[in-house]
């Protein structure tokens, strides 16, 4: 049996891309899916799939950035499943841009997702997890939580802050057994660029994307960690295309 199999697990942003791909993942292995996004039509969509392949799946239609709406979520998978394995902290946007163009509100608007809706999705799950002595956080950073280039100051400052958040976090809770893991993708084939809005900028970006591996690839690596004996923790995981520089 595997080691996923009856876990509950949250997913934040999985009505795309990594998101879609991990929830379609984890319930082949058995897990139970608290799906989250804004999106209804698209969760509608994924939970059917996912149970006519005879996987389980419930979703809650959650904004990240609401810490209500994060405590909601946390509560509707206890209330469902009596408990909380793991939260994947998946949803974030790319709005890349030079900091002189001054674009405060996506600034904004990846400060309260990327980083935000990161920490109240712990502050969510962090209460019945540490009752327990057992669980899982997982957060979704970037190779860009690692370097920055041009256009990706803010995102890039978004992709630090949660690698740091999620470090100190694994030295404050490793003791209550809850393990963390960041993962830090390289480039994957989803809808991030979408909300670029310097056109110039999305043109070059959607060409460097080229490359970009399909998200299962990156689903497989939060399966893996998921998996291990409760007493190993991953706590890093890059995944590059292997041409990716
Ligand atoms: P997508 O754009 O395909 O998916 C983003 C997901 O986030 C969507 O499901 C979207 O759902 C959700 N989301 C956005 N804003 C909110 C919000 N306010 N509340 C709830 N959900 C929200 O991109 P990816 O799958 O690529 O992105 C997933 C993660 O992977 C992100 O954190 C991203 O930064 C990271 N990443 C991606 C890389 C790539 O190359 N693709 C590389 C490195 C990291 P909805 O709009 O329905 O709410």
């Amino acid at each position: 049996m595997s080691n996923i199999q009856d876990k509950v697990v949250i997913i934040t942003g999985v009505s795309s891309g990594i998101g879609e791909s991990t929830a379609k993942e984890l319930a082949s292995k058995g897990a139970k899916l608290v799906m989250a996004a804004r999106r209804e039509e698209r969760l509608i969509k994924l939970q059917e799939e996912i149970q006519m392949n005879g996987g389980q799946a419930i979703y809650k239609v959650t904004d990240v950035s609401s810490h209500e709406q994060m405590e909601e979520l946390a509560n509707y998978a206890l209330k469902e499943f009596g408990k909380i394995d793991v939260m994947i902290n998946n949803a974030g946007v790319m709005p890349l841009s030079s900091v002189h163009e001054r674009k405060i509100n996506e600034w904004d608007t990846m400060i309260d997702v990327n980083v935000k809706g990161v920490l109240y999705g712990i502050a969510a799950v962090l209460p019945s997890m540490r009752e327990r002595k057992e669980g899982h956080i997982i957060i979704v950073s970037s190779v860009a939580g690692h370097l920055v280039f041009p256009s990706s100051s803010v995102y890039s400052g978004t992709k630090f802050a949660v690698r740091a958040i999620t470090e100190g976090l694994r030295q404050e809770e490793c003791n209550n057994n809850i393990r963390t893991t960041i993962i830090c993708p390289g480039s994957v084939a989803t809808e991030l660029t979408d909300h670029i809005s310097n056109s110039e900028l999305k043109a070059s970006i959607k060409e460097q994307s080229e490359i970009a591996i399909d998200p299962a690839n990156i689903a497989r690596a939060i399966a893996f960690a998921i998996e291990q004996p409760s007493d190993v923790a991953i706590n890093e995981l890059i995944i590059r295309p292997t041409i990716q520089q």
